[in-house]
């Protein structure tokens, strides 16, 4: 399917123009190539009206063609899909008290050797703990030795059954000996078989019910591509899988199976393998996998820097009307609409190279009322006063028209006070950023 829809959008990228038609034409493409995907319709026709509507209202950077635009709108939306926001974080976190893991999946999915993986990554993260695998697949011949081989090169104990036991009585006795002996962590490591049936899942859902798991991870081969999203529907019928990990993505698997996993609610992937090797094992990037999915990581990145330049050309382009502003009310007036259109002084201020993070989110959200209160204040002023703030300063009349504004606005004492104050300051500094740029040659002012 990866190839259906990398075809659509390798030819939507070579039109030269990209009329209304051209567009729905493209966008039914791709939806048709998400549903023979077997992506969930309601999520899929999600992506498509979100894109449908973004295209639309999306300022399209400099250098940046229409297609290209289409392009990126698609895979932002696929990121969207896959998202996993703190799946990872979740599971890689500390043992407060003991923590359960069990890994399910079909056999030769890579149960066994993404727990020696995990155990190493979490003796990385969290260097102190004890984790205690368990080998509770007595099914598979060698099975068990493999696990302690494993358990071995990543430094930790394994508890070992004879094959042919019985997979219950073994975590039975593995928990008891794990409370008994104070593991952190303790991996579950169950069979698998080439496909599923009834006598495995039986035998995990009393598994899990015996083992409490903090969490029960669901091991997918991707190359089983679309594949993945069916076992992973079948086993969620009788565990509660609470993450997925997706193994094998090293090879050259483009990715398929983790979005089609991705449409079916409640299956977030939390990590990825990427080699056959220990240290293979990583958190999975949703957008690492959508560049992949289409396959035009090129224009998703050249979308993406021309956006970074727009938005630091505005940034520029309001340093410099800040600065050349006489700074009259008038001036402040025509800033205070221009950052209410910004969003917020939040985000203009981040914008402004190390300023951003030295603001914390209550100083903001103070600012911002400020301003409304300023809005009001200036609004009651008359042309005149907005053009030559001088006058409530130096003039004689200047203490009658402050008495006008106060009652012209409904504003307290206070807060008029508070305003001729800040705007007193804001010119000063306006002043010094002006010097200091002009000095500097960061911004041309036309003075
Ligand atoms: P199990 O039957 O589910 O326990 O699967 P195993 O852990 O025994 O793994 C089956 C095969 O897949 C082994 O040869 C592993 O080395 C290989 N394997 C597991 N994970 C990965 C991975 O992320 N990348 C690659 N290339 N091979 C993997
Ligand atoms: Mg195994």
């Amino acid at each position: 399917f990866a190839n259906k829809l990398q075809q659509t959008l390798s030819n939507v990228s070579k039109l030269q123009v990209f009329g209304d038609k051209d567009f729905q034409k493209a966008l039914n493409n791709v939806r048709m190539a998400l549903i023979d995907a077997d992506a969930n319709v309601k999520i899929v026709d999600d992506l498509i009206s979100k894109v449908e509507t973004n295209m639309k209202t999306a300022k399209i950077p400099r250098g940046v063609t229409k297609t290209q635009m289409f392009v990126k709108l698609v895979h932002d939306g696929l990121v969207d899909i896959l998202g996993n926001k703190g799946t990872a974080e979740r599971i890689l976190s500390p043992a407060q008290q003991q923590r359960r893991f069990m890994f399910v999946g079909l056999q030769g999915s890579g149960k066994t050797t993404t727990i020696a993986k995990f155990a190493k990554l979490t003796l990385k993260k969290f260097p102190k703990t004890k984790i205690l695998l368990v080998a509770c697949d007595t099914r598979r011949p060698a099975a068990i030795e493999q696990l302690d081989i494993l358990g071995k090169r990543v430094n930790c104990e394994t508890f070992c059954a004879e094959e042919g036991a019985d997979a219950v009585r073994v975590l039975e006795k593995a928990l008891e000996y794990s409370v008994e002996q104070k593991f952190d962590y303790v991996f579950v490591d169950t069979a698998g078989r080439q496909v599923i049936d009834n006598d495995l899942m039986q035998e995990l859902g009393r598994l899990e019910k015996i083992a409490k798991p903090d969490e029960t991870l669901l091991v997918l081969d991707a190359m089983t591509g679309q594949e993945a999203a069916n076992v992973a529907k079948k086993f969620a019928e009788t565990v509660h899988v609470s993450g997925a990990v997706l193994t094998k993505l090293d090879s050259d698997t483009r990715g398929g199976a983790a979005l089609s996993l991705s449409t079916i609610s409640g299956c977030r992937i939390g990590f990825m393998g990427t080699s056959e090797d220990l240290d293979g094992l990583e958190p999975f990037y949703p957008d690492r996998i959508a560049s992949r999915i289409l396959g035009m990581g090129d224009i998703v990145t050249l979308v993406e820097k021309a956006q970074e330049n727009v938005s630091e050309e505005e940034a520029k382009e309001m340093a410099k009307r800040m600065m050349e502003a006489k700074f009259t009310f008038e001036d402040f007036l025509k800033q205070l609409s221009f950052v209410s259109s910004m969003g917020s002084v939040g985000n203009m201020l981040k914008m402004i190279p190390g300023v951003g993070n030295k603001i914390n989110s209550e100083e903001i959200s103070k600012m911002e009322k400020k301003l409304k209160v300023a809005k009001v204040i200036i609004q009651s002023m008359t042309k005149e006063e907005k053009k030559n703030p001088d006058v409530f300063y130096k003039d004689a009349t200047s203490k009658t028209r402050i008495e006008r504004i106060r009652k012209g606005s409904g504003r307290s004492q206070e807060e008029i006070d508070d305003f001729f104050k800040t705007f007193k300051a804001a010119q000063a500094a306006m002043k010094k950023l002006g010097a200091f740029a002009k000095k500097n040659g960061n911004v041309e002012t036309s003075e």
